[in-house]
């Protein structure tokens, strides 16, 4: 972490700022801070590669231990969730070599970890709404001087939607370390990440961030009029706003139900700044139609009632006018400004590929039937059958994208991933 992180982290339970407590064990230099205690007026929380464990959940307990007897490659093992000493071996040697890729590091995290569809995250559904809308969402009130923050953003396959957008860079906050840590290593490198409860006031001061957002998982949180009330409260008064995207509705049954509310229920949970909800349904048309997002519309009450996901968007009155708006989107392959991520451009992983005259066919192929049941709406941008030429694979390979794999990024059957992502 950057030393000057500090400035905006709080302790969730007192308030106080934190500080590195100097007489303890730590490792910093410079303008960073990999190893070492944070003190407040009520307690200390260790820092584990990095990454600042604000919680006291008994693995933050444990790894705060052995982080006061200088074990920091123990508390690692703890907060990594590898305390067995044979998958500890497995995961120390896959994270010291530099070539590892994030696939063969899930893998060494072994069974505790849950990867799920890593893999195939860049292109389902559900990411491809999501992220239209943190973009559009993130340019209008970010501007490229506001800070974004993502909240239960896992291995921060939207933060890095935010790279770009968010100055400085985003911050990736979650309960799970392991899926932060794999975050800074490959999916947002250079983002700050946070391990902390949702459950919990968030560890951060008030109105700090531009954009305060949440995808896939406000269903899963018990205590949500806390949480609203608390995205709330990190966001700029004047001109921030807050995103909760793909959130399952009450009242439509959907896999992975969790404990949702109904669109009214989500409403009420707003007592600061007045919430505009969407259906998933109708974003995802504008999307896959390549038409603006459009943010002015307002969904009827039965068509949100009947949508199994939901997009809630509220926004202060100083950002009001940039948000409700229709907003271009930008095609995948668009050729990106400022420092927006550069991944590398590959063939989407649900394609099984054979060879064909020099070149590759592909063929749609869902890894389980499970996946083809939640995600099989990608069938509406995704062609069962494609083929890429010889010189188009060359050029692929080179990072060169050609106006025939241009035209097939549109259909995100070539990808552009992180580095050493599988
Ligand atoms: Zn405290």
């Amino acid at each position: 972490m950057l030393r000057e992180t500090l400035e905006i982290l709080r302790c969730p339970y007192c308030g106080g700022r934190l500080e590195l407590v100097e007489s303890m064990h730590h490792r910093a230099s410079g303008d960073r801070i990999d190893e070492g205690i944070l003190g407040c007026h009520c307690c200390i929380f260790p820092v584990v590669s990095g990454i600042p464990v604000l919680h006291l959940q008994p693995a933050a307990v444990e790894a705060r231990g052995h982080m006061e007897q200088g074990r920091p490659e123990l508390a690692l093992r703890v907060m990594a969730g590898v305390s067995d000493p044979a998958q500890a071996e497995i995961f120390e040697r896959t994270a010291a070599s530099a070539d590892s890729t994030y696939r063969e590091l899930v893998e060494a995290l072994g069974p505790n970890f849950e990867g799920g569809y890593f893999l195939y995250r860049f292109s389902d559904p559900t990411f491809i709404v999501a992220d239209a809308v943190v973009r559009a969402v993130g340019r209008a009130v970010l501007a490229g001087r506001r800070r974004a923050l993502d909240v239960c953003g896992g291995s921060g396959h939207l933060t890095r939607s935010l790279v770009g957008l968010s100055s400085p860079p985003p911050v990736l906050a979650d309960l799970f370390f392991p899926k932060m840590w794999l975050a800074q290593r490959f999916t947002v490198p250079g983002c700050e990440a946070v391990c902390c409860d949702g459950n919990a006031p968030l560890p951060f001061a008030r109105g700090v961030f531009g954009l305060a957002m949440c995808s896939d998982a406000f269903q899963y949180i018990w205590t949500k009029r806390q949480f609203i009330d608390e995205m709330a409260r990190v966001v700029d008064p004047q001109a921030g706003a807050v995103l909760i995207s793909h959130t399952h509705n009450q009242l439509a049954w959907s896999p992975s139900h969790g404990q949702p509310l109904s669109p009214a229920g989500y409403r009420d949970l707003f007592e600061t700044i007045e919430p505009r909800i969407f259906g998933e349904a109708g974003l995802f048309e504008d999307v896959v139609s390549g038409r603006p997002l459009d943010l002015t519309r307002r969904d009827a009450p039965e068509t949100l009632d009947h949508d199994p996901a939901l997009t809630i968007v509220a926004a202060t009155p100083g950002a009001a006018g940039e948000v409700w708006k229709a907003h271009e989107i930008e095609a995948p392959g668009t050729p990106r400004s400022g420092d927006a991520p550069r991944g590398r451009w590959r063939i989407n992983p649900l394609y099984r590929a054979s060879p064909h005259a020099g070149g590759v066919r592909l063929e749609l192929a869902f890894p389980t039937p499970d996946y083809e049941d939640e995600y099989g709406a990608c069938r509406r941008y995704l062609p069962e059958e494609a083929a890429i030429d010889q010189p188009a694979l060359a050029a692929l390979e080179a990072g060169t994208l050609t106006p025939p794999l241009a035209a097939l990024a549109r259909q995100r059957v070539v990808l552009e991933l992180p580095e050493r992502y599988y």
